[in-house]
């Protein structure tokens, strides 16, 4: 079942999915902090809150399974495996993960694992970080007049030219999370296709984080400027025409990006 309580039978346990939103304890739910209130277990991501942890899940053993370059972490199997083993042995697991965990989190596949295993899970969805890292920085997904769809997209894998080129027609809001290592093949990319190279760019970094980001450029300044500022994982990419409604709060970031400009002009 992935609604509904778990309902735990002759000492089985249970694994609770957790949505932990975008990286604050504030934007973590009434029915996440509940579970990790009551958890034995805690297998935890890098972007999900975990600063708090202990105070949040103070029964529960804290185990990080997050990706970290150069780290030694499990793979997907291994924490599926990990999670099942501990439900069975009559704990209550939680799964914490960042943001939302049916968006790009893998969260269907560590459903269907429990299922598979006949453990009882539940799901408990999170604030995404699709539409709240954006708003973080003034940035709306829709805005009547201006963008009536939002279309969210992984840039984990180069897209396709019909990806491409089918977006470039689309208009609406471009979203793409883990997109940075992919952000000059899709900006070329929607060019290529079409798309204005005037149509602005946000590059949003670490939101809700006190070293929170915003870089504002335009579809066809976006390679000169995301490595003049030096932009990293993780960040949120919004392109479309919502991005001139950000709000100039980021006195960093610009303060950054002017002394950038002046730099290469004098190059
Ligand atoms: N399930 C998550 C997304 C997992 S994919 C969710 O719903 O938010 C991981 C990607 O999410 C990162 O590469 C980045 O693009 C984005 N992301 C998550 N948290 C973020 C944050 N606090 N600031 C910026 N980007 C974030």
């Amino acid at each position: 079942m992935s609604n509904g309580r778990p309902s735990p039978r002759d000492g089985v346990g249970s694994v609770v999915l957790v949505g932990g939103g975008p990286g604050s304890d504030d934007l973590l739910t009434v029915s996440a902090v509940k579970a990790l209130a009551g958890a034995d277990v805690v297998f935890f991501d890098r972007l999900a809150p975990h600063e708090n942890l202990a105070a949040l899940a103070p029964r529960a053993e804290l185990v990080y399974v997050g990706k970290t370059p150069g780290h030694h972490t499990l793979g997907q199997r291994d924490i599926e495996n990990a999670m099942v083993e501990r439900a069975r042995g009559g704990a209550r697991v939680v799964r914490l993960k960042g943001g939302d965990p049916y968006v790009f989190g893998r969260g269907s596949e560590e459903v269907i694992a429990c299922q598979a295993a006949g453990i009882p899970v539940t799901v408990i969805p999170g604030v995404t970080s699709a539409v709240s890292v954006p708003a973080s920085a003034g940035i709306p997904l829709t805005h009547r007049g201006m963008s009536h769809l939002f279309t969210v997209v992984s840039g984990h894998a180069p897209l396709t030219d019909i990806e491409l080129a089918s977006l470039a027609k689309l208009g609406g809001t471009l979203v793409i999370l883990m997109g940075i290592g992919t952000l000059p093949h899709v900006v070329q990319g929607l060019q290529r296709f079409g798309a204005a190279a005037d149509l602005p760019v946000a590059i949003i970094e670490r939101g809700f984080s006190d070293s929170q980001k915003t870089t504002i450029t335009s579809l066809g300044a976006t390679v000169q400027d995301a490595a003049l500022a030096g932009v990293n994982s993780p960040a949120v990419i919004v392109i479309g025409e919502v991005v001139r409604l950000a709000h100039h709060g980021d006195d960093d970031a610009s303060a950054q990006m002017a002394r950038a400009r002046r730099l290469a002009t004098l190059e």
